[in-house]
Order: structure tokens, then C-alpha cells, then sequence
């Protein structure tokens, strides 16, 4: 039986990995660090909690780290901890680098002493591109407008280091955005599927966005927690873009959910280019390349941008219990 250690078992990804893993067979072990609100509602909702080892681990405590590696020996470590969401980056640029950026190499350089035959994937970002008008791959032009992309291109950079000088199996997993009913409610889409939600159920009036012209390139994260392990499956490590290769804008994203819930004209009830919600640099567009992955990973998304909206709104609307 292999063990695999999720980081970041608690998020989004984590808890479908886990899910996916378990499936699978692995014995698996998933870090989460001590918080004071509910943390497992994710873990709960897939109905996976008590089915693995819950390891304390936080990625500025090179101690609860290093433990970890020495005693489970795992045979894949899938870093998916961070500070992810951008928009708390430029409030908190030193966490996210130490975190996001540095949390990162402390993974690395526990693998590297304690368990170096183990193969990582490391969850890097398509906010490493910035702004430009190419569809991405995985030789793009690498430009972060937020703290959080920086911290993710000194990650991504650090590990294609410890896996050339150390040959270590790190691969990269240059993931495009990933949504779901697990998303946290301060990224977009569910702040949309959940206020319709709120809305519907007559406790929510309005609500406010910043800017509703970004394009992003939004997949299911069920589909995409298949394609990291599926690169950790190889022979070789390398870096892999992971998306659907289309975009559609905040705005595309408002109009279809707000038809799809049968509440019309999205205008009556968002309040756009809110300025606490702007941020002071944004990405217009991400769309990404994803031949390789289908070429060398077999990897294709199953679920469709309007399946997703769906999904997401379905969720949201049972869990205040309107239809
Ligand atoms: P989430 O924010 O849902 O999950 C992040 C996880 O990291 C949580 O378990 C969180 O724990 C944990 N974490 C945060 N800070 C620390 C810390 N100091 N020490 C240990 N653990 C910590 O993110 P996602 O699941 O959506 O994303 C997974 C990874 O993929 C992240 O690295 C993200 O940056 C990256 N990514 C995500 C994309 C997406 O669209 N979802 C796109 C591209 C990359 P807690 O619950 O305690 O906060
Ligand atoms: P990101 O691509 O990782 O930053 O994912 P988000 O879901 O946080 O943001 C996607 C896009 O939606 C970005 O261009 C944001 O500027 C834009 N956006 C517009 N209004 C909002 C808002 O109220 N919250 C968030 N999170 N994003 C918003």
C-alpha cells in the first residue's frame, strides 16, 4: 500500500485528493494546522474524515515539517498548503512569501533530508504568467502582478532547482483556476453561487464585486486533483499545465448563474467595481495550453464551464434549502 501525504488536506484540493486517493487505496496522512472556527467541513462533506491520518503541520514550522517526513516515509507528498487567495496577498505580501514562497522550500528541503526518494507534486499557478495576450504553456513568459504570484514563481523556481540538483522528483502542476461546491466563499465564483443562494433564500439582498471584465480559464477541481496524481504516475518529473483551454469573464460567469437560478438580470442585485473589491493589480485574461497534459498524461477535463455553474449553484441553493 503507498502512503501519500496531502498538505493542505483542509482546502479545496486537498480534501478531493484525499478523497481521490483513498479511492485509490493509499494509506493517506493530511497536514492541517489549529484553527479556531470549523476546519474539516470539507473533510465532512466528502464524507472522508476519520478515513486517513490527521497530521499537525503548519509550512512556517520547519519542526511540525521535518517530523512529518521522518515518520511517515511517504512515498508521494502532495504540496498543496498555501496562502492561496490573491486578493489577501496584497494585504499580507510577508505572509504569502513566507508561506506560499518560502513554505515551499522548507517542504522541499525536508524531502531532501528525510524521505529523498519520495515523489512531490507541487502545486504552482497560472497567476505565475501575469498579463499577456498568449494562451499559456508551460514555457511561457513567467510575469506575477500580485504577491501571491511571486511567492508561487520563487516556489515553482525552487522547485525546478531541488529536482535538477538534487534529482529530486518534484513536477509542477501549473493549474488554472479550479472551482467547486468546496471553494472557499471569498473566490469569485462561489461568492457568486453562494450569494444567489442567500438571495433566493431572502437573507442576502445584494451584493458587491470588484472588477467583472477578467477572463479566467475555470475547470472543476474534482477533475483536477486526477491530474496530480496522475503526474506523480511518470517515470520522469516535469511541469504541466492543467486547464480547459477557454476563458470566460466575472461577468459571463454573473449572467449565466444568475439564469441559471432563475433570478434574471444579474444588475439588480451586484453592486460592480466596488473599490474595496478591486485589487491594485489584476489579470485581464488566463486561458491555457493544456496539449501536454492530454498527450502525456491522458488527463482531460470531464466537466464543462456551464456543468460547473451548475454544480455550483445546485449546491448552494440545497444547502439554504430553496431550489
Ligand atoms: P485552499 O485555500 O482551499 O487550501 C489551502 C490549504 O493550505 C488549506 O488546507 C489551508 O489550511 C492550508 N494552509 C494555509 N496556510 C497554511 C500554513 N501556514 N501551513 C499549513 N497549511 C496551510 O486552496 P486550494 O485547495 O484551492 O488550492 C490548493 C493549492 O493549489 C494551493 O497551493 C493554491 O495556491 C494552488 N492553486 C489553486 C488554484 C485554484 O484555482 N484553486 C489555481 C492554481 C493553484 P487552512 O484550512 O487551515 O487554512
Ligand atoms: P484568482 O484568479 O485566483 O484571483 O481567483 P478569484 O476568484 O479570487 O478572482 C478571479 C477574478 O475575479 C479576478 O480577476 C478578480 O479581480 C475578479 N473579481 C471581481 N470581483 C471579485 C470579488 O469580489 N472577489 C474575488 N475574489 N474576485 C473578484
Amino acid at each position: 500500500m503507498k502512503k501519500a501525504l496531502v498538505l493542505g488536506v483542509t482546502g479545496q484540493d486537498g480534501s478531493y485528493l484525499a478523497k481521490f486517493l483513498l479511492s485509490k487505496g493509499y494509506e493517506v496522512y493530511g497536514s492541517h494546522r489549529r484553527t479556531s472556527h470549523k476546519l474539516f467541513e470539507r473533510l465532512e462533506e466528502l464524507d472522508i474524515l476519520y478515513k486517513f491520518d490527521l497530521v499537525k503541520l503548519d509550512l512556517m514550522d520547519d519542526i511540525s515539517i521535518n517530523r512529518a517526513m521522518k515518520k511517515i516515509q511517504p512515498d508521494e507528498v502532495y504540496n498543496l498548503a498555501a496562502q492561496s487567495f490573491v486578493g489577501v496577498s496584497f494585504d499580507q505580501p510577508l505572509l504569502t512569501s513566507n508561506v506560499t514562497g518560502l513554505g515551499a522550500l522548507r517542504i522541499f528541503e525536508a524531502v531532501k533530508e528525510y524521505c529523498p526518494d519520495a515523489k512531490v507534486y507541487h502545486a504552482s499557478s497560472s497567476e505565475m504568467f501575469g498579463n499577456s495576450d498568449e494562451i499559456k504553456n508551460e514555457n511561457s513568459r513567467l510575469f506575477p502582478v500580485s504577491p501571491y504570484g511571486i511567492a508561487k514563481v520563487y516556489a515553482h523556481k525552487t522547485a525546478q532547482y531541488y529536482r535538477d540538483a538534487y534529482n529530486i522528483f518534484i513536477s509542477c502542476g501549473i493549474l488554472f483556476n479550479h472551482e467547486s461546491p468546496l471553494r472557499g466563499l471569498e473566490f469569485v465564483t462561489r461568492k457568486i453561487t453562494y450569494n444567489i443562494a442567500r438571495i433566493k433564500a431572502g437573507t442576502k439582498k445584494n451584493f458587491a464585486l470588484g472588477n467583472i471584465k477578467a477572463k479566467r480559464d475555470w475547470g472543476f477541481a474534482g477533475d483536477y486533483v486526477q491530474a496530480m496524481w496522475l503526474m506523480l504516475q511518470q517515470n520522469r518529473p516535469s511541469d504541466y499545465v492543467i486547464a480547459t483551454g477557454e476563458s470566460h469573464s466575472v461577468e459571463e460567469f454573473l449572467e449565466d448563474s444568475f439564469n441559471y437560478a432563475g433570478l434574471g438580470d444579474w444588475r439588480k442585485y451586484v453592486e460592480t467595481e466596488n473599490k474595496f473589491c478591486m485589487r491594485p493589480s489584476d489579470i485581464d485574461n488566463l486561458v491555457g495550453d493544456n496539449s501536454k497534459s492530454k498527450k502525456e498524461l491522458g488527463w482531460k477535463h470531464s466537466i464543462k464551464y456551464n456543468e460547473l455553474i451548475r454544480m455550483m449553484v445546485d449546491h448552494d441553493c440545497k444547502a439554504f434549502g430553496v431550489n
